[in-house]
């Protein structure tokens, strides 16, 4: 069987037409479903010649089969597209459609969305319905040699969440490394966790179609619930768990379930892996392989991975995020040269060719190397033994239970309400965690904490993600400064932890 996708860097293995290739909480659609309905949206699209798109189109609901059949038919028509969950406030997707120009969204959930300026697709199994108004203008569409995939939108630090643009070469290299470097086979079962506007999704979203495997798609109401998402691992024999070490925490306290015996590989990316949590997997899985990958959205991914071996956690505490990926190189850049640690720089085709409509940023973030784009992390960290070590941020990003968070973004979002005259956000941590997010305000006018509650709560929940909410605000009458005239937000910190203690 010949899928889709005819060249030949995607898809190298045989597809088995009666193989399971995704299955959400109601479908399970073998390849050769899959196929034919992938095959459906790129004739509907063909038919009204959108399949002429330069604009970008948006993917829009949550963990739905038809969500992967959308990703699979624009990728198939060499068209961008935005992924967006349903946990995303509308105020938050109205922006992303005005920067991106997005003039159609394929509509999987059951809600409509009725963005201004788009047309809308239903989609539901095998049927489209088509609601708004726009007609779309055919623009020519640019061949590129290069044409985007996705683009991924993560919290910005001036306010606005920023797209990540990945091309089709920085797919093609991230699919070589798992087809071959990881040890997965058309056999296994990738059991997606993440929703697809992270890009950690993109590692089962892309491997199982590379490989011809199967895609377990589980909704929140299955992943808020251990019991019910050890039960559909142990109904579909689920194989490659993929996730934040964070989400993992909850499985490791369990220990071994039998219903967890399908497992072979667990694979974390995102945030620091904690040398317990690898010590119990160990123990509680002692024939399947841990590894620890590291990457940021800009370089598609993951960019080092290491297998956590026996060895390995006897070795080091912290543990490493291992080796650069073949095509791939990460270089130091140290502010003194006696030093061994400094920002982490990514070079290779699967960095990013920068953020949407972003010339500032972009500038700052994104440049050549030796001819080969490359990218500033941000990311502090050395190299021992040729392994990589992770040691935090040079900046005020934060990841708090697995999402990545600009902290700037949620003060910024708070000094548009016009009771603020001035906000700063900080991450609480325990253990080098962060636990909470305070907002410190400063307002215009006084008024008690609970009235500015009742206006503030309301604005933040329509503009940012839950995740993205802090867990308390803080009125101050100012800021403390630092002797380089930043503000002091140990300072406030210690003042807030201060008199929570003289509450109790
Ligand atoms: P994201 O773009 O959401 O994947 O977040 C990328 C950021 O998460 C990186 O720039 C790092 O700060 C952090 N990160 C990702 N993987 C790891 C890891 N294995 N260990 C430590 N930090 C990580």
């Amino acid at each position: 069987m010949k899928f889709c996708f005819e060249s030949k860097e995607f898809i190298e293995h045989q597809i088995e037409p009666y193989r399971l290739a995704v299955v959400d909480d109601l479908r399970e659609l073998t390849w050769l479903q899959f196929e034919q309905e992938v095959n459906l949206i790129c004739s509907f699209f063909t038919k009204y010649q959108w399949d002429k798109f330069n604009k970008p189109v948006i993917i829009y609901g949550h963990k739905k089969a038809e969500m992967i059949v959308a990703i699979y038919a624009m990728m198939k028509l060499k068209i961008a597209y935005i992924p967006l969950d349903v946990i995303y406030p509308k105020q938050r997707i109205s922006y992303i459609q005005k920067v991106s120009g997005a003039e159609v969204v394929l509509n999987c959930s059951h809600e409509p969305l009725n963005l201004e300026g788009t047309l809308e697709v239903k989609m539901e199994a095998n049927e489209f319905r088509i609601t708004g108004e726009k007609t779309i203008a055919n623009s020519e569409k640019i061949i590129s040699d290069d044409p985007l995939v996705y683009i991924i939108f993560t919290s910005g630090s001036t306010g606005e969440p920023k797209g990540v643009q990945i091309t089709t070469k920085a797919i093609q290299s991230f699919t070589r490394w798992m087809t071959n470097d990881f040890g997965f086979t058309n056999k296994d079962v990738f059991i997606n966790i993440a929703i697809f506007s992270f890009d950690l999704s993109v590692y089962e979203v892309m491997s199982f179609g590379a490989l011809g495997a199967t895609i377990l798609l589980n909704d929140r109401a299955t992943s808020d619930l251990p019991d019910k998402l050890m039960s559909r691992i142990e109904k579909y024999k689920g194989t490659v768990w993929v996730s934040t070490p964070s989400f993992a925490l909850a499985y490791t306290r369990i220990g071994f379930d039998p219903k967890l015996s399908s497992l072979k590989y667990f694979l974390f990316c995102g945030e620091t892996l904690p040398h317990s949590i690898a010590a119990n997997l160990h123990k509680s899985f002692p024939s399947s392989i841990i590894f620890n990958t590291y990457g940021p959205t800009e370089a598609t991914v993951a960019t080092t991975k290491i297998e956590i071996t026996r060895k390995i956690l006897d070795a080091y505490n912290p543990l490493p995020v291992g080796f650069p990926k073949p095509e791939s190189r990460i270089i130091i850049d140290k502010e003194k040269e006696d030093k061994n640690e400094g920002e982490l720089i990514i070079i290779g085709d699967h960095v990013s060719i920068g953020y949407l409509n972003n010339p500032a940023l972009n500038q700052q973030k994104f440049f050549s190397i030796d001819g080969q784009r490359s990218y500033r992390t941000g990311d502090l960290g050395y190299f021992e033994n040729g392994l990589l070590f992770c040691k935090g941020r040079n900046d005020d990003q934060i990841k708090m239970h697995g999402y990545r968070i600009e902290l700037n973004e949620i003060s910024n979002t708070i000094r548009k309400l016009n009771l603020i005259s001035d906000a700063v956000t900080v991450g609480l941590k325990k253990n080098n965690e962060v636990k909470k997010i305070v907002s410190f305000v400063i307002l215009k006018n006084e008024m008690e904490k609970k009235e500015l509650f009742a206006q503030l709560l309301p604005f933040l929940n329509k503009t940012l993600p839950y995740y993205m909410i802090p867990g308390d605000i803080d009125i101050v009458k100012n800021f403390h400064y630092n002797s380089s005239h930043k503000i002091d937000k140990n300072k406030l910190i210690e003042e807030y932890l201060d008199k929570q203690l003289n509450r109790i």
